[in-house]
Formats: C-alpha cells, structure tokens, sequence
C-alpha cells in the first residue's frame, strides 16, 4: 500500500461503544518496557501466550515508557523502541483489529491511578519485592530513583485500569502480579466495593530462557540476546558463540545436556524432536561434537524467525500501519481509562463535580 493510500484506509481499531466495565470476554493486561527490541525470551516468555489468548480475552498490549527511568539517559532512543516493540508485536502475529496497543504515557490516567493507590502500598512492601531488589542491586543506594519503586505500583495501575483478569508474563513479573492481587483487594476492602477483579498471571512455556552467554535470563541490557529481527547470518554467528558444556574440551568428551543453553534452545524452538533426542544421545556419548549441534540449531532458529522475520520487513515498509495501530490502541485504552477513573474517583468519594 502506498502511504497515501494507508492515509485514507479504514481504522484497524473502531473505537469502542461502551468502555464502562468489562464486556463479553474478560481481559488481559500486559506489557513491554521500550528499551529495545524484543527477543527470543519475550517470546518463550511471554508473546507466545498472548498470540494464543488474543482471540479468547480482550488484550491490551502495553508500551511501558513512563517505567524506563534506569535508561533515563538514553531517553532520545525511547520513541524509536517503542516503534520497534510495535513491529515486533505486528511481526509476531498480534492483531491490532481484535487487540488494543496502547502507549501507556499517552494514557496519563495511569499516572494518575499510581497516585491513588500508592495510597495503600506500604514502603517495606517494595522493598521486599525480589525483582526490584535484584534490579536494585546494581545501583548505587542513594541514587536510586523514585520512580524505581514507582514502577511496580505503576505496573499494578496498568493492570488494574482494564480490570484485567489475566497477566500473561515472564517469570520475573510474579513479585509484581502479587503487589497488585494485594493493592487491588485492599483497594475493594477499604471501599466495600468489587471494583477491581483479583488479576492470575499466566507465566510462559520457559519462564526464564537463558542468554546465549549461559546467564540466568537473556535480556537486552546484557548484551545476551537473539532479536526475533536478527538476520539468518547474524543468528547463526551468535549460535556459533554459545556458551556450551564448559566440561567438555572435545567432541569425544562425554558432554552435558542437562543445563546446557544449546540444548535448552534446542528444546524450546526445534520442532524436530527425533533430530534433538538423537543429538542428546550422542553428545552425552561424546560422538557428536558442538559445531553440529550448533549448526542444527541455527538453521532451526532461522527457520522458526522467517515468517517473523518477512512480516517485520512489510510493517517496516509500512509504518503508517504500525503509527495506525498504535494511535487506535491508545485511542480505546483512553476511553477504557477515563470509566475506570470514574468509578475509582465514585468509591473514594472523590466525585467532587458529580
Ligand atoms: P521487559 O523487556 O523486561 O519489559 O519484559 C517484557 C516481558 O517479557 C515480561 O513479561 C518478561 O518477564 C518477559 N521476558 C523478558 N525476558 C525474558 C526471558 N529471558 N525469558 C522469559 N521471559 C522474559
């Protein structure tokens, strides 16, 4: 399409009718921070759930960017992220038509729920949140920023506006679904109201997938990531990188499969199972050496990223698209915002105009 004719196409995303309350299907909430582009993690973790329940629940998709304050200077990269994480979604098969993308400063009422229900979220309370206090510890004590504890009240104000009742996420998140099951039964308790439903996470098919350097967690900021964008040639070079069984010196060393990043990769994105069993068996019998297994694994990485790779390219060419399902997201997220911000502001007794 041309970008004339993408000017003049209809909108992905009506705007919606009601917005009070939840509709027929019930809702999930969930989210990315924009700090780059996304990888394999988020997709084991967590974007291959939300591509499986986008037709059964009503999802808004987050662009997290008030909760970047530890990128606070490299924030001229913020807007370009956001895009990327946007493509990343397109590419993946997320639907804008039937799903809401949703920049999340450009809904301010979550700012404004973080407010209200900071009210109720105790300091010790974070402080002993073992997500923060692991992302904390590579800061200095006191120059912390508040908006460091800021942020999992944030993330509970996000989930809460949709009254969402799913919160499909990595592992890491579980400390943060559990401060907003807490926040919102505190907030029902202290009006007598049922206003905010008590959210589940849903944690992905490999919660926490290791980065190719054999740390706990592949993420962007340690440089340990395969992007679902990266070219064949550039998957297969960090393929041939991995960190592997430290052990084995040769190929006809007995190896190990157990704790393995390669074989752990294997058995999350290679669909030929015969293929992987054989190379398990061999390797443990060190009759099979790393640049086979490694080889094996590239080409299905490579296979796996085509389609997402192919789809990325068209939304790439076609920004307008990206630019339309983002501004429609937003569009109905606001809507859903300000009803929710109604009834919030109704229970406090804080309607002053009526
Ligand atoms: P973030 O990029 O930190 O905003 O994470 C977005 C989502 O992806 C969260 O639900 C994370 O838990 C999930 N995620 C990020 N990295 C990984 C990983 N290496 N393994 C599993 N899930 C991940």
């Amino acid at each position: 399409m041309t970008s004339e004719a993408e000017a003049r196409a209809p909108h992905p995303n009506p705007p919606p009718q009601g917005g009070e309350g939840v509709g027929e299907r019930k809702r999930i909430l969930t989210g990315v921070r924009p700090t780059g582009a996304l990888h394999l993690g988020h997709y084991v973790g967590a974007l291959e759930n939300w591509i499986r329940l986008q037709r059964e629940y009503e999802c808004f998709f987050l662009i997290a960017d008030f909760q970047v304050s530890d990128h606070a200077d490299d924030i001229s990269r913020v807007k370009g992220n956001a895009f990327e994480v946007a493509l990343d979604w397109l590419a993946v098969g997320l639907d804008p038509q039937g799903s809401h993308f949703e920049i999340e400063s450009l809904v301010p009422q979550h700012a404004e729920l973080t407010t209200w229900l900071s009210w109720w979220v105790p300091l010790g309370m974070l402080q002993r949140n073992p997500t923060l206090k692991a992302e904390m510890a590579g800061l200095e004590g006191d120059s912390v920023p508040v908006a460091f504890f800021n942020y999992p009240m944030m993330q509970a104000a996000n989930i809460l506006m949709p009254k969402a009742h799913l919160v499909p996420v990595g592992e890491d998140q579980l400390p943060h679904i559990e401060l907003t099951r807490e926040i919102a039964r505190r907030f029902n308790r202290t009006f007598n109201v049922d206003l905010f439903p008590i959210p589940e996470p849903l944690v992905g098919r490999v919660p926490r997938l290791v980065g190719v350097d054999g740390n706990a967690k592949m993420s962007k900021s340690l440089n340990n990531a395969i992007y679902l964008g990266d070219d064949a040639a550039t998957v297969t070079q960090k393929v041939r990188g991995m960190y592997t069984d430290p052990t084995r010196l040769r190929a006809t060393d007995p190896g190990h499969v157990e704790g393995n990043p390669v074989f752990m990769y294997h058995d999350a994105f290679n669909p030929n199972v015969e293929e992987v069993d054989d190379l398990k068996a061999r390797y443990v019998e060190g009759k099979v050496g790393d640049v086979e297994v490694k080889t094996k694994l590239a080409a299905a990485l490579n296979a796996f990223l085509d389609p997402i790779r192919e789809k990325r390219a068209y939304f790439a060419s076609h920004p307008n698209e990206v630019r339309e399902a983002l501004a429609a997201g937003t569009a109905h997220a606001s809507k859903v915002a300000d009803a929710t911000m109604r009834e919030v502001r109704d229970a406090m007794g804080l309607n002053y105009l009526g």
